[in-house]
């Protein structure tokens, strides 16, 4: 399977479901964020794709400058006593968080999953003729 055969709609809509990268059909998670050693239809090993801290980054630094420009927003407009400004940011970032990880984390797996197959392949591609004389 060659990276012009992965449509980047399948990735997308595989990690928004939190399926395998490659038949878009197993299930890519056991529990919320533990990936499967191994796809359970297609036999995709997912023991080599570290996302590490990846997906938390790509959630956490955009979430944090939303909810500080968000309750500064908030204060100046509107003044809100203080138990408002408790109640309302760790509410929206823990729900932020909860419905933004794992989606993030399968993207992070299938964008790997995509460049890994478009390097296998070029590198099977530029690998030297044997010399058979
Ligand atoms: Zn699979």
């Amino acid at each position: 399977m060659t990276h012009r055969s992965i449509p980047a709609s399948l990735l997308v809509k595989s990690a928004m479901r939190g399926r395998c990268p490659r038949c878009g059909v197993g299930a890519l998670f056991i529990g919320y964020l533990r990936v499967v050693p191994v796809c359970a239809v297609c036999g995709l090993s997912f023991t080599n794709f570290a996302t590490d801290d990846g997906p938390v980054s790509f959630v956490i630094l955009p979430l944090c400058f939303l909810t500080a420009g968000g309750s500064l927003v908030l204060e100046v407009m509107m003044q809100p006593p203080m138990w408002v400004h408790v109640l309302v940011w760790p509410t929206l970032i823990a729900l932020a968080v909860g419905f933004s990880l794992r989606p993030v984390k399968a993207a992070m797996i299938a964008i790997q999953y995509r460049n890994r197959e478009r390097n296998e392949k070029a590198f099977e591609a530029s690998a030297p003729i044997e010399n058979t004389e």
